[in-house]
Formats: C-alpha cells, structure tokens, sequence
C-alpha cells in the first residue's frame, strides 16, 4: 500500500458516480465557436458574456500595453510600488461603478479572499447566504469569524439568525453573491440592505456574475437596484464578462484604503499583469462607449430561454443570461454533454460538489458572441439530444 493509495481510490470514487471531471483542451481563441478536442463547437460554457476575451479593441489594448510597459509587474505592490495602468484602472473602474473608491487583485477569487479578513475576526460575526461562492466561504474560513448561513436569497432567514446571534459577537458582516451562477437567480439587494441597516451591520455582494451583465450598461447588480452609497463594499471579477483576469474591490473609501494596508493577496502576490490592466481598460472604454453588447446578449438570453421551456426543458428560475437545465442525476447529465458534444456543441455538465446531489444539470452560459443563427444550431442540437435521452 503506497501512502497515496486513497487518492486512487477517491478519483476511482468519482469515476464510478459519473463525477469525475474531464476537461477538454481548448486549441482556438474564445468565442461563439471553439476549436476543442480538434473539433469546431459552438460554445456554451464560458463566461464571456460580452464576447471581449477575443474582442479587438481588447486584444490591441493588450499589446500596445506590452510595448510600453511590457509584461510583469515584478513584484507586489506595496513594497515595489504599483503601475501605472493599475492606478488608472482602479480610478476609471470606481468612476464607472458610481463608487468612491477601487482597488484591483488577481482575480475575484483573491479579491474575497483579501476583503473578508479585514472586515472581520474572531471575535466577529457573519451571516453568509447558503449558497455562496466557494471564494467567499473560503474567505469566511481564513478570517476566524463565527460563520452562520441564512437561507438562500431570504432576507426574514437572515434576520432570525441575526436575532439569534449578533449579541454575542464585536461586529457583524453580512455577505451574498449578487448573482448566484448555478441557478442564475438575483439575491434580493434592497430587502437584504433594510435587514443590514436595520442591525447596523457591514454588508458586502460579490457581484461576479453581474459585472458587465447587470444594471446600466453593465454597471453591476448595485446600478441594477439603484441602491448607490447603501452598500459597504462589492467584489467583482474582471474575468467574465470583461473577457481578461483580475478581481475588483468597489465601495466606501475607508475600506480600499483598509485593503491596500491590510489585504493579504495585495500585500504577499504580485499584481494582475501590465497587458491585463490595459486589456481591462480597453473594456470600460467599450462599456462607456456603448451598452450595445449588453442589449445583445439580455436579448439573447431571452430568445434562448423562451425556446428551451417551449420544448418543454426545465429552464429552473434563472433571471439572467445563465440557463441551468435541469437533468437530476450526474451520469445523466455528463451523457447529455457528451451527446450535444457530437452535434457539435460544447455545454458542460455541472454535478455534486459544484452543486447538490440530484440537481445535476447542464449549465448553457449565453453571450454577445453568438447569433440567433448559432443560438438556434445550439436548440436544435438541445431538442434532438433531449428526445433522444427521454428528458423532453
Ligand atoms: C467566478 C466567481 C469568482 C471568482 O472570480 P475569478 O476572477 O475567476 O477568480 C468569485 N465569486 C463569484 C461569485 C464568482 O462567480
């Protein structure tokens, strides 16, 4: 018996539930189509929602930005010093978000990672909606807080739970995911904030998915509720619909300036890369200039799930451009994508742990980059595999 012969077992575990994870090689840029496995497929899985991973404004402010800063920030920022690009990104993202302040990290992951800890500590609270992102529970973890989860997206859960608790604790934080990427549902910000005022207590979104999806032209699930000023701090990614990498950190002043003392990915990993930050101001300047890709992927989205339910698929409750269906059991799920794979679409399968045993599904992430025409290639392929398996 070799010391790692549970892992052995463990991965052989997961082969035989169907949850053993193979992931395909991608051989072309990102976009409507994919060159993957050496096959052309029509992509269903990322989030590029706005199509600007490949865009050309993007790509050219990429490399205008290595020829006069060149590539690597060469070390953390707050003993090296920080670049210029990152300064005028975080001043034009705080502009475009309506914040006071923004502070960028490597990726939205570590932007939680970062923010969390330096809100609160062990002698602290907080009040985390049940289905929140791994990064914010991860995050959780490494502040030493008292974590208690509410019910998922319900404000009276949230505040019997304050009720029972808070009194014990120095402070309280309540966090949730603006948009919750299985299901695609919107927690309820405005009832969620009257609990938070009502008890005094810092709240927090991660607004990942809503970046550039939500509100006026893309200016996140805060512009999408009008609720400027009433939230204490809000993660973002610039890593989905911004098409490049990175993590953002929006709100109150005194907190980013907290993050650039405090915030351990800031402090102990270097920053995002010099082409990354003028990639990523090449996508506000787009956003500025125009909510035509905005309009065209809610367009999208729309006509796309109006035909699933007509062809009778569970669509679940999604209010976004993520559409879940709902297939129950992982091996089914995984044989579905595997089926649409040979019609030539990519479409991943989702099952336990990245969401709950039974609930398994295939997650249809919809862009600015697809046509209708590519839209109803991906519905024929959805009717003539559904059929096939007996799901619709
Ligand atoms: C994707 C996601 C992240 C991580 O963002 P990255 O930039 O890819 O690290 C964090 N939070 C939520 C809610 C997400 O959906």
């Amino acid at each position: 018996m070799s010391k790692l012969s549970w892992v052995s077992e463990e991965l052989d575990g997961l082969k035989q539930a169907g949850l053993f994870n193979r992931i395909r090689t991608i051989e072309s840029p990102q976009g409507a189509w994919l060159q993957v496995d050496g096959k052309r497929v029509l992509n269903f899985c990322s989030n590029n929602y706005l199509g600007l991973a490949n865009h050309p404004a993007i790509v050219k402010a990429a490399k205008e930005g290595i020829d006069k800063m060149g590539v690597g920030p060469a070390a953390v920022r707050s003993i090296a010093g920080t670049m210029s690009p990152h300064i005028e990104l975080e001043k034009r993202l705080a502009a475009f978000k309506g914040v006071e302040a923004a502070i960028t990290f490597q990726s939205g992951f570590a932007a939680n990672l970062a923010t969390i800890p330096v809100l609160v500590g062990k002698e602290d609270v907080i009040f985390s909606d049940r289905l929140n992102h791994a990064s914010i529970i991860d995050g959780c973890r490494l502040s030493g807080a008292k974590i208690i989860a509410y019910e998922h997206n319900d404000p009276a859960s949230l505040e019997e739970q304050i009720k029972l608790n808070l009194s014990q604790y120095r402070r309280g934080l309540v966090v949730t995911d603006g948009v919750f990427s299985m299901d695609g549902d919107i927690a309820p910000l405005p009832a969620l904030y009257e609990v938070t005022k009502k008890y005094d207590l810092l709240f927090m979104v991660d607004d990942a998915h809503g970046e550039g999806v939500l509100g006026k032209g893309g200016r996140g699930i805060v512009d999408h509720f009008g609720m400027h000023g009433k939230i204490d701090v809000e993660i973002g990614t610039l890593s989905k619909a911004f098409g490049v990498v990175g993590g953002i950190v929006a709100g109150n002043a005194l907190i980013i300036d907290w993050l650039r003392q405090r915030g351990r990915p800031f402090l102990f990993s270097s920053a995002m890369t010099v082409p990354d930050a003028y990639a990523c101001l090449a996508a506000v300047d787009l956003l500025e200039g125009s909510t035509e890709l905005v309009d065209r992927l809610w367009k999208n989205a729309e006509y796309f799930k109006g035909k699933m339910k007509l062809l009778g698929f569970d669509i679940g409750h999604s209010e976004t451009p993520i559409t879940p269906v709902m297939l129950g059991e992982a091996p089914l799920a995984q044989q579905f994508s595997r089926e649409l794979f040979e019609e030539n679409i990519f479409a991943m399968a989702l099952g336990f742990p990245t969401v709950p045993k039974g609930l398994a599904r295939i997650r249809v992430m919809i862009s600015a980059a697809h046509s209708l025409s590519d839209l109803d290639h991906g519905l024929t392929a959805f009717e003539k595999v559904g059929k096939k398996l007996g799901v619709i």
